[in-house]
């Protein structure tokens, strides 16, 4: 195992990554970073300044860069962002990821995806079947990004939208 990857904090951007594409997330953790011009990464920065444009809400933690994190009710609540419901249970762990680190954290949240343009919301909570859950699937990015190559190109619907798509396929 490469010792510098050993040390690699996984984020959430990672794990949602990992699941939409394990390609796509080793890439990313060995700092390969996606054309900052493609359409779909510009299109997601907009959703996301669109709905928060009354202020910066990010909280950063470990690494990963929640959306927002908000007290409700006396609880607080983890705010993930997206443009579509498209890759929803990417999302699902993406989410489950940041509810994992609060837990970590000594902070019990619970979790909302918030979908703008499908004015639509998915609550989420931390039990101990999505702990194991995110648990085993942190165990399996950590082994993913200390390989030394990443794995195969495979062709998926999402390569098309996809910022790697050039160096993948070209
Ligand atoms: S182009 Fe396809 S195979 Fe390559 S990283 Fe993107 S989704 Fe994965």
């Amino acid at each position: 195992m490469d010792e510098l990857f050993e040390s690699v904090s996984i984020t959430g951007t990672m794990v949602w990554y990992y699941a939409v594409c394990p390609r796509e997330a080793w890439l990313l953790s060995h700092q390969l970073t996606p054309d900052e011009d493609d359409e779909n990464i510009r299109m997601g920065r907009r959703i996301h300044e669109d709905s928060y444009a009354r202020g910066n809400h990010e909280v950063v933690l470990a690494g990963s860069k929640m959306d927002r994190v908000v007290r409700k009710g006396g609880k607080l609540v983890v705010y993930e962002v997206k443009k579509s419901s498209r890759h929803e249970a990417s999302a699902r762990l993406q989410l489950l990821f940041y509810l994992f680190q609060m837990h970590e954290a000594g902070l019990e949240a619970s979790g909302e995806l918030h979908y703008p343009e499908e004015k639509r919301v998915v609550r989420l909570e931390l039990g101990d079947a999505e702990l194991k859950e995110i648990s085993a699937v942190v165990a399996e990015v950590r082994t993913l990004i200390a390989r030394d190559l990443p794995p195969p190109a495979k062709r998926i619907p999402v390569c098309r939208q996809c910022a790697y798509a050039e160096f993948c396929w070209a």
